[in-house]
């Protein structure tokens, strides 16, 4: 038995030292970033490359590399092409995702941009970017080599650019690094720009876990400048020539704030190390949108909730929190999840995996559902039925959240706690 256990510590030991080893054996300190379209209509989704480049700064993981968390409708995996060792691996969301399910795409084909970024390899590298088909299933959308020696890999240097460090706590490879770009600031609104985006840092830094993990957390403000201020509505025939071209009417539809130019973001966001982008817009109007692992985006000076909206966002960008809240009656976004399958989102369910998410939590006795009343209102954890934009056949933890509403206080304790979940796996050692 005793034998047993050396031989375990020694294993694990052994890990330990691998997976240190690991990132200087097959990386450098610097990203790659591949640009690609999702293209496709509702039923059919193709990836494109468009091309590869190298940029100056890796500002992700440097541990837990060939683990994730099972997150996002798409993930990549990065296998060394001399061993087929994987060597790296994440997911992210899109854009392209959503809009596959508007009426739009009944009837058009259209692209959409995505970039994914790991750090920049020594040696040759395989890569194979797959698509959720359910909860456990992925499917291969796109698979290609490349050998870092490519001669036609993009070097050019990011723009020179202002940048503050406006929250710098730890080295990039042990914190959470939020690149905040500016969008629809003028150059003369520069100073402007940087007391918006501590506003936006001092909005996360008013809810938990983002309270207790500061010291894990740097927010770096990215001057981009635009050639007008504000930001476009197209629905108010008003268009402006912005640095990432941000606008509202997503989809149509008024309070969808976001922008297509993912690779124009990008380049931005390469001044410095990052783990998460920020997109912050010049305007008052109430808006914002949030991709897991994709960017979020929000209005400077919203007219309401602009603490709430921030976070909100950040809430499914960071770390893929779904929306808590649906419609009172039925109605045709009944339809955004297939209850048949457990969503990957780590605060809703539809009870076909609950296991996975918050079951264990639970106190003893509790309902599913957990009836609303005005005691189930004040619980901290229950299953409460409609999330997800649905009614019927979804489930939310609590009875409100910063998921849910403006009026919520916090983030609920599950995605609270899916939160911490990221900051610790992007910090340290699993
Ligand atoms: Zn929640």
């Amino acid at each position: 038995m005793r034998k047993f256990f050396i031989s375990i510590f020694l294993f694990l030991s052994f890990i330990a030292v691998l997976s240190s080893q690991n990132f200087n054996q097959y990386f450098t300190n610097k990203a790659c970033r591949i640009d690609f379209h999702l293209c496709g209509d509702a039923k059919t989704t193709k990836a494109y490359i468009e091309k590869i480049k190298e940029e100056p700064y890796w500002g992700g993981r440097q541990h837990n590399l060939s683990q994730d968390l099972n997150l996002g409708e798409y993930r990549f995996q990065v296998k060394d092409s001399a061993t087929n060792n994987l060597i790296y691996i994440d997911a992210f969301s899109s854009l392209f995702y959503e809009w596959q399910s508007t009426n739009e795409a009944l009837k058009l084909n259209k692209s959409f941009e995505q970039s994914i970024q790991f750090p920049f390899p020594h040696a040759a590298v395989q890569i194979s970017i797959e698509k959720r088909i359910d909860y456990r299933n992925w499917e291969t959308l796109l698979q290609f080599s490349f050998s870092p020696n490519d001669k036609l890999i993009c070097r050019n240097i990011p723009e020179n650019l202002v940048v503050k460090e406006l929250i710098n706590s730890k080295s990039a490879s042990k914190a959470v690094d939020i690149a905040v770009i500016a969008d629809g600031y003028t150059a003369t609104e520069q100073s402007k720009f940087f007391r918006d985006a501590e506003k936006l840092a001092n909005s996360l830094f008013s809810h938990e876990p983002f309270v207790k993990y500061k010291s894990r957390i740097n927010v770096y403000g990215i001057a981009a400048i635009s050639e007008n201020s504000g930001i476009s509505k197209p629905h108010e025939n008003d268009w402006r020539n912005t640095a990432v071209g941000s606008h509202f009417y997503t989809f149509y539809e008024t309070r969808y704030l976001t922008s297509p130019h993912v690779f124009r973001i990008r380049d931005f966001a390469a001044a410095v190390p990052y783990d998460a982008i920020y997109v912050l817009a010049n305007t008052s109007t109430y808006g914002g949108g949030g991709i897991y692992n994709f960017y979020a985006l929000a209005s400077a000076d919203s007219d309401r909730a602009q603490n709430e909206v921030v976070v909100h966002e950040f809430g499914h960008s960071f770390a893929g929190l779904g929306d808590e809240y649906f419609k009172d009656k039925p109605d045709v976004l009944d339809d955004m999840y297939n209850t048949k399958t457990e969503p990957w989102e780590p605060n809703i369910t539809s009870l076909v995996s609950f296991e996975d998410k918050w079951k264990a939590d639970l106190p003893i006795g509790t309902k599913i559902p957990t009836q609303v009343n005005d005691s189930t209102k004040k619980q901290k954890i229950g299953v409460f039925e409609g999330a997800g934009y649905m009614t019927k056949g979804m489930y939310r933890s609590a009875y409100n959240c910063r998921m849910r509403t403006n009026d919520a206080k916090a983030f609920c304790s599950v995605c609270e706690k899916a939160v911490e979940r990221m900051i610790l796996f992007l910090t340290e050692k699993q």
